[in-house]
């Protein structure tokens, strides 16, 4: 139930603010990649179009972070903006402190609503394995991983973290 207001420029290409923009060089490559719309062939199915707008949002959010004065006056305005706002994000939680579904295979975290968060595990691995740091960077032995999980009631949501170490076995 989150309302979508403006689009993080960082989230839609999947990284983090404090990315190098060699990390978000290519973090935008992959996604270019995966909705380039040569990809899709002719029919214009609604994937395809989703595709396409995707493709779009893509582009203009590395057109501003992929050059250094736009990136930082983007910077700029997005912590004013947080200032401004009320943060939608309630509070940030481990993973480990969720309950974890054994059926359902979901972590779930109580919301002071009455409501609940839900993560499944599926979207954890997929964040992992997406975010998985390359063998090659030097000093990314633990990195922390996050998702935002909304309310199901209500429109809060929460910040989702878990380490991620080659030599932790984060699922249970
Ligand atoms: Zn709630």
């Amino acid at each position: 139930m989150c309302e979508t207001e403006e689009k993080d420029l960082y989230a839609v290409l999947g990284a983090s603010p404090t990315d190098s923009v060699q990390q978000l060089r290519h973090r935008y490559q992959q996604l270019a990649l995966k909705y380039h719309p040569d990809r899709l062939g002719v029919e214009l199915s609604s994937e395809a179009e989703s595709a396409v707008s995707k493709f779009v949002e893509v582009n203009s959010a590395w057109r501003v972070l992929g050059e250094q004065n736009t990136r930082r006056r983007y910077d700029t305005q997005r912590k004013e903006q947080e200032l401004k706002q009320d943060k939608p994000v309630d509070s940030t939680v481990h993973l480990e402190d969720m309950t974890w579904d054994q059926d359902e295979l979901i972590y779930t975290y109580g919301c002071r609503c009455g409501g609940g968060f839900g993560l499944s595990q599926e979207e954890v691995e997929e964040e992992t394995r997406l975010m998985q740091p390359e063998d090659k960077e030097e000093g990314m032995d633990t990195k922390t991983l996050g998702v935002l999980v909304c309310c199901d009631t209500c429109s809060l949501s929460i910040y989702v973290t878990w380490s991620l170490s080659k030599k932790t076995e984060i699922f249970k």
